[in-house]
């Protein structure tokens, strides 16, 4: 392919994206395809001489669509969002030609120095203690992780590594895996998965603790564990508190959990994944507070902030905690302003190699400008709180927890096998799509509100498939 041909072939193309955005709710948010299904429709060799284009186009309806499933539909209301939206798609395709690899500031200044700019930007729209801002001079500053998860496991191994040093500091003679075998963090019984995961990666005890009736992390919780844990003789050195647990939105309690993190001298991460976005709005940034005790702070702009995947904030108050934990120094990667001013980024992450991430978080935050961005939080909040009334409305269903943000967690008032039969009639059903979850005992339906077109009818669209379905599966159980 010449410029030529890339020039036409990528108007087509454009146009094929904005065809298919534009007329996503068209499509079944949920596809139909067993496993296995593709390896039907393609041969088992990769072509010897080219294919042509028309062919290979014609097969993303053929080939490539039936097994999508359409998160941006209106009607696909599972998990959390993610993010999405011309600007940064189109941010993207400038990304994929530079095509840079910006481990170093030298391999390519404009993607280390773009990120530290927008980290700040962001970092300020989320009124960030400013010593987490690379523009206050100290030692804090923003890099984009490709995910939660990383981030989390990032945390983890800096802090471990802060704790060995302390230990060598304070002179003990043990092996770094005997000092590490007394090592232990802490997590809610609702974090993500990836925090259980960071510590299988890390090889430090990750002790869930309970939550109270909120699905919330409470500091009397946090402060009996770490008592506990000392008097046998266990070195507690991170917690991760959750803001937006995923499955049910539920806040942990920072501003409880943050003061005894201090105190301990433990390293206190926060994970606000999807919920972190909504703290662009005034009324939602309290939240967040309580952030100051904390040492590292991420939130994905890729799930509700309209970047596309991946794109993943995080902000730290002590860069260098960071970059001794993950700082080898070859010779090929050395160059002349190296430690000057600009970070080199490689050491903040696991990777090498890093894509231009920053450049679709500027052109969204360009684009769009801090007012649409919360005008958009704002009508997903808007739309979950219509969906709850009609929730409420309905004497068959309760609420599971508050709605907060943009997630409304409900279910039958009848026992959770109902309500795993209901969850898989909506889903058979194909008109919409959800995800149930599990806590504190019961199974409930989540209502997340993730396209960027979902609208008030949406919302609607959804609570009457689901009421219709509902009528069906109650009278049927009367006739057992
Ligand atoms: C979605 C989510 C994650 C995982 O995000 P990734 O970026 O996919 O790793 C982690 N924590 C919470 C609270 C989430 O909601």
């Amino acid at each position: 392919m010449d410029a030529e041909q890339f020039r036409q072939r990528g108007r087509e193309m454009i146009d094929y994206v904005a065809n298919y955005l534009e007329n996503i709710r068209t499509r079944q948010p949920y596809p139909d395809v067993q496993p296995g299904y593709l390896r039907q429709l393609i041969p088992d060799y990769a072509p010897e001489s080219p294919d042509a284009w028309d062919d290979l186009f014609k097969d993303i309806e053929r080939v490539i669509m039936p097994g999508v499933t359409h998160w941006h539909s209106p009607h696909f209301h599972a998990y959390y969002p993610t993010a999405n939206s011309f600007p940064a798609i189109l941010a993207d395709i400038l990304s994929a030609a530079i095509g840079c690899i910006g481990f170093t500031w030298a391999s390519s200044p404009a993607c280390t120095e773009l990120e530290v700019i927008t980290l700040d930007w962001l970092g300020k729209m989320l009124e960030l203690p400013p010593d987490f801002l690379s523009c206050s001079g100290g030692k804090g500053g923003g890099v984009i992780q490709g995910t939660a998860s990383e981030a989390t496991l990032v945390a983890l191994l800096s802090a471990r590594t802060m704790f060995l040093h302390k230990a060598k500091k304070d002179n003990t003679d043990m092996e770094d895996g005997v000092v590490m075998s007394k090592f232990v963090a802490y997590m809610s019984d609702q974090a993500h998965s990836s925090v259980e995961r960071s510590g299988l990666i890390a090889a430090i005890k990750m002790r869930k603790l309970e939550t109270d009736d909120q699905c919330a992390l409470r500091g009397h919780t946090l402060q009996e564990a770490i008592d506990s844990d000392k008097a046998k003789g266990l070195i507690p050195i991170f917690v991760c508190a959750t803001l937006g647990t995923t499955p049910s939105c539920a806040f942990d309690s920072l501003p409880e959990i943050g003061p005894i993190c201090e105190k301990e001298g433990i390293w206190l991460h926060v994970d606000a994944a999807y919920a972190g976005s909504a703290f662009i709005c005034p009324e939602f940034r309290p939240l967040l507070n309580g952030v100051e005790y904390s040492m590292s702070f991420n939130f994905n702009p890729h799930k509700w902030l309209r970047v596309n995947f991946d794109c993943s904030t995080m902000w730290v108050k002590d860069s260098t905690l960071i970059s001794d934990a993950f700082n080898v120094d070859p010779l090929y990667l050395k160059h002349e302003n190296q430690g000057q001013v600009m970070p080199d980024y490689r050491h903040w992450h696991i990777p090498l190699g890093r894509r231009f991430r920053s450049l679709k978080l500027w052109f969204v935050l360009r684009l769009y400008g801090q007012k649409n961005l919360q005008e958009y939080i704002r009508k997903d909040v808007r739309l979950a709180h219509e969906f709850k009334i009609l929730v409420l409305a309905d004497e068959r269903f309760e609420l599971f927890g508050e709605v907060t943000l943009g997630l409304v967690c409900f279910r039958l008032k009848r026992c959770d096998e109902v309500n795993e039969r209901l969850l898989k009639a909506i889903n058979d059903d194909r008109r919409i799509h959800i995800v149930p979850s599990h806590a504190k005992g019961k199974y409930f339906l989540r209502f997340a509100v993730c396209s960027a077109q979902t609208s008030s009818d949406d919302a609607k669209f959804a609570w009457k498939v689901i009421s219709e379905i509902t009528d069906s599966l109650l009278q049927e159980e009367q006739c057992y």
